[in-house]
């Protein structure tokens, strides 16, 4: 007897909201900064051995080298040689429209530089476009046209105000910066005066404004629960700034139980390998959402499993998707084209098993989509450039 299984049909009627990711660049890349985009690693591959004999360089192999017209599979050497003989630009495009990406929220304060502002990420995307502000660049912004650490606590309150009016909500590092088993109290303002005063002297000394101060990362943090944001973590896996051992997010629980009444949102990104631990914060705190992006592109063909291990104890309303893009389109297509599959294969071994039917599998895509997206940053439709693919 066949079975009504899941089909691409639920994927199209849902529009997909990649609530964490940033900008593309648009210039022809060597081999050498095309390989350093698809690792997390800061160094080159060892000699005789290349980045793209991994997961994500085989799944760019297969599925990225036919929207440059080539055959699936093709060697990495005829793929970048191809890549380069196209515009930039269209390289872009024609990636980012495959990705069928409906909205994109993008955070700007890694390299924002370099990469397309979100305006053009909706122009090469054809689709709506929000930023996300990461706090500590914020802070990094602010801190240089400070006249008194007095100043700093009321400045950031302010400055932060200013940027939520067109921001949709703001992205943390402290997992880089301090890893989170940092103290979850509220630091109070005269804490945050004195520090401001430390980092303003290291400043006026020399030293380039990095905010690595513990008690104004903390302090960023909590004024973002004040104001009842939508706050990313950066999670679990990342480059070698990271220590992966204190980016376990158990360690954010007391933190948790502290806001778990404010108002605001928490939305755990990543979170591999700890997305069994990510899922009990968000089975149990109201406020917490979690989403296995970045890890989708990272661990390839074997994504489906991660993805079925990311729907064990989450709650069906708190899974979030996201590409965790950065630099190249092939990263925002594979980000939602393996989520896409890896999700109907999921769902439709479980209907095959006669344990879902195909109505909550297609309920289930609905709100991974999009849906938990909008409540959790509380969006309005549009985005604040650009124009969705559905939209009139
Ligand atoms: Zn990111």
């Amino acid at each position: 007897m066949s079975q009504t299984l899941l089909t691409p049909a639920a994927f199209a009627a849902a529009e997909l909201v990649d609530h964490h990711c940033h900008g593309v660049v648009e210039h022809t890349l060597e081999r050498r900064e095309f390989e350093s985009l698809i690792t997390e690693s800061n160094w080159d591959a060892p000699e005789g051995t290349s980045v793209f004999d991994s997961q994500l360089g085989t799944a760019i192999r297969r599925w990225c080298a036919p929207l440059l017209d080539l055959d699936a599979h093709i060697t990495a050497e005829r793929y970048l040689e191809r890549r380069a003989e196209l515009e930039p630009r269209d390289v872009n495009e024609r990636l980012l429209r495959a990705a069928g990406i409906d909205r994109y929220l993008i955070e700007t304060g890694y390299r924002g530089d370099d990469i397309l502002t979100a305006p053009e990420m909706a122009h090469r995307a054809d689709a709506a476009s929000d930023t996300v502000v990461r706090l500590e660049r914020l802070a990094e912004q602010l801190v240089v046209s400070l006249g008194t650490a007095a100043e700093y606590a009321d400045a950031f309150r302010a400055h932060l105000a200013e940027e939520l009016k067109s921001a949709v909500g703001v992205k943390t590092i402290a997992a880089y910066r301090l890893g989170l088993d940092f103290d979850p109290a509220r630091p109070s303002d005269a804490e945050v005066t004195a520090a401001a005063g430390e980092w303003l002297r290291e400043i006026g000394a020399g030293g380039e404004p990095r905010l690595e101060h513990a008690v104004l990362i903390r302090f960023g943090i909590w004024c973002a629960v004040d104001a009842q944001q939508a706050i990313q973590f950066h999670i679990g896996f990342g480059d070698p700034d990271v220590d992966l051992h204190r980016c376990d997010p158990l360690l954010l629980t007391e933190w948790l139980r502290l806001t778990r009444n404010s108002g605001a949102r928490v939305l755990l990104l990543h979170c591999y390998p700890f997305h069994r631990n990510a899922g009990y914060l968000a089975h149990v705190f109201p406020h917490v959402y979690c989403d296995v992006g970045l890890a989708i592109n990272y661990v390839g063909a074997a994504s489906p499993q991660v993805i079925s291990e990311s729907l064990e104890l989450t709650p069906f309303d708190k899974v979030l998707f996201s590409s965790d893009a950065f630099g190249l389109p092939e990263l925002y297509f594979l980000g939602a084209h393996l989520f896409r599959r890896g999700v109907t294969q999921v769902i439709n071994g479980w209907i095959e098993n006669d344990e879902w039917d195909v109505d909550t599998g297609e309920r289930l895509v609905r709100k991974i989509c999009g849906e938990n997206a909008m409540r959790a940053y509380k969006l309005t439709p549009g985005g604040a450039f650009g124009a969705g693919r559905n939209a009139a």
